[in-house]
């Protein structure tokens, strides 16, 4: 590898690259290439990064080729599928992208209700992939996140509480080493590695490809979302807190405060109005999610109410238009156990403070089935907390993001008193003690110990990191 430094990006040595080049399937994609833009580049438009190397894998032999290349390089990796991690985990200054959004085979097998997919699928791609057999994989609200990110960390969504996570749906892994080599994991092979894969997957080596069960849904379901006025928001939150604590585990629902977006669905007066809604997906029959949903959309005085029988992926997508690529996003998460007196004033105080037309944050309503699977059967730490917060504050561009973030850590930081742990896959860059509060310190030990057996060398750093024992 003589020849190459890691700082003159600009001019890797071209025989060095081709060592990697001749006996990849994929593309290899270098600065100064006329597409490198493009594959540089990353959901978040804070994060503006330069890697030397972005390798575009065909299989999970050009993974194992670039991550020895890149070892033996002395090059930094990161892995890349979705692209959304909300840091910028998948690209770094310098380095090598394992990027896997060529992966994008889904096979499904209807009669047994399994489906595999590769790496590089999005959350939507895999919904138009299975819908139409009437089935689905439980995952989040976005589509056009990576799944395989969503997957290694948890995976919440509008399924949850009737199927859990999306790492309870998952049946095994292929997944290439830090050694490059080519294993499965499951209950039955490398059982300690499926426990890991399942809420730290990233630090074990990159999954090149899932196998999940299927659950059945729809394909249409009943789902919407209710609006009232932002100074509304204290009295909504009591409500809604009395509300779910009996409504089935076919409900999940989420609370979003914002300014109303100026979307077809919403009338143009009042677009840019401060408002509190819940949105909602009841997974079972549309009649009953209908009947469901009635005393809350009877609840006050609503400005607007979208809840109807619609197909599952539309619903999937409705978020879509809120976070697209390229706008500026910083996030700050909790869990709390319940939406106390106290956090719900907290709540309705910050919100109304928000500026950014673009903001929007998510509460999650846990529970369900996310708690019914055992807290220790899985690496994913916080099944038994009540709700997640995840507070973002979003602007198109540079203007105005500062001041946005400092309303976002200002409303995090006054629910510190009530917090319980975060989820892995909504944090920032936030330092190993946050890591050590997302899995908890017995799982954070038990994950430390099988770091140093899969990557003692920490090959895999650019992630919520683990450090080896
Ligand atoms: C708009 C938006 C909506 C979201 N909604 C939800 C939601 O509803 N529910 C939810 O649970 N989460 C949600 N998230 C969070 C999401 O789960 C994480 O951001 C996740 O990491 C994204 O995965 P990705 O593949 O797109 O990310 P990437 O940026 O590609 O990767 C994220 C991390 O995973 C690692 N990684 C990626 N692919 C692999 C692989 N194949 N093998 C090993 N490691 C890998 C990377 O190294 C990196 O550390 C959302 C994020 C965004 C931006």
């Amino acid at each position: 590898m003589a020849g190459m430094t890691t700082t003159d990006r600009l001019h890797l040595d071209p025989a060095v690259v081709d060592e990697l080049r001749r006996p990849f399937n994929g593309e290899i994609v270098q600065a100064g290439d006329a597409d490198y833009d493009q594959h540089r580049r990353i959901w978040n438009g804070s994060i503006d990064r330069y890697p030397a190397l972005v390798a575009r894998c065909a299989d999970a032999a050009d993974v194992g080729r670039a991550i020895r290349f890149a070892r033996e390089a002395g090059l930094d990796l990161t892995v890349r599928s979705g692209g959304h991690s909300f840091p910028g985990h998948s690209v770094s200054d310098d380095g090598l992208v394992v990027d896997l959004s060529l992966m994008k085979r889904i096979q499904v097998d209807p009669e047994n209700r399994v489906v595999r997919v590769q790496a590089g699928v999005r959350l939507g791609e895999l919904d138009q992939a299975t819908q139409p057999f009437g089935l689905a994989v439980p995952a989040g609200i976005v589509t056009t996140t990576g799944l395989a990110g969503l997957t290694l960390g948890g995976g919440i969504g509008w399924l949850m509480r009737k199927y859990g996570l999306t790492i309870d749906q998952l049946l095994s892994v292929e997944l290439v080493t830090a050694d490059g080599e080519l294993v499965t994991a499951s209950e039955s092979e490398n059982p300690d590695l499926f426990w890991a894969v399942r809420g730290a997957g990233s630090n074990f080596g990159v999954v090149t490809e899932f196998e999940f069960q299927l659950i059945s849904l729809g394909p249409e379901v009943f789902a919407g979302a209710v609006f009232w006025p932002m100074e509304e928001s204290a009295n909504v939150l009591r409500f809604y807190r009395d509300w779910i604590t009996d409504v089935p585990d076919e409900l999940t629902t989420i609370v979003v405060h914002r300014k109303a977006p100026p979307l077809p669905a919403i009338p143009a007066e009042l677009h840019g109005r401060p408002v509190v809604t819940i949105i909602s997906c009841y997974a079972g029959p549309v009649a009953d999610g209908e009947r469901v949903l009635a005393p809350m959309r009877a609840f006050g005085s609503p400005l607007l109410d979208l809840n109807a029988r619609k197909p599952f992926v539309d619903h999937q997508a409705m978020f879509d238009p809120s976070f697209p690529n390229g706008w500026w996003y910083y996030f700050r998460s909790c869990e709390v156990d319940t939406l106390s007196d106290e956090v719900i004033d907290i709540t309705a105080e910050h919100a109304q403070r928000l500026r950014s037309p673009l903001t929007a944050f998510p509460i999650f309503h846990l529970g369900g089935a996310v708690a019914q699977m055992g807290d220790d059967d899985t690496a994913f730490h916080g099944r038994t907390s009540g709700h997640i917060f995840n507070i973002n504050a979003t602007t198109s561009a540079r203007d105005g993001f500062d001041a946005e973030r400092e309303w976002s850590r200002t409303f995090w930081t006054a629910l510190q008193p009530y917090q319980r742990g975060v989820y892995v896959n909504f944090l920032m860059d936030e330092g190993d003690q946050r890591v050590r509060e997302a899995y908890g310190p017995a799982k954070y030990d038990r994950l430390r110990a099988l770091k140093r057996r899969y990557d003692p060398d920490n090959v895999f750093c650019h992630n919520q990191n683990i450090p080896p024992a």
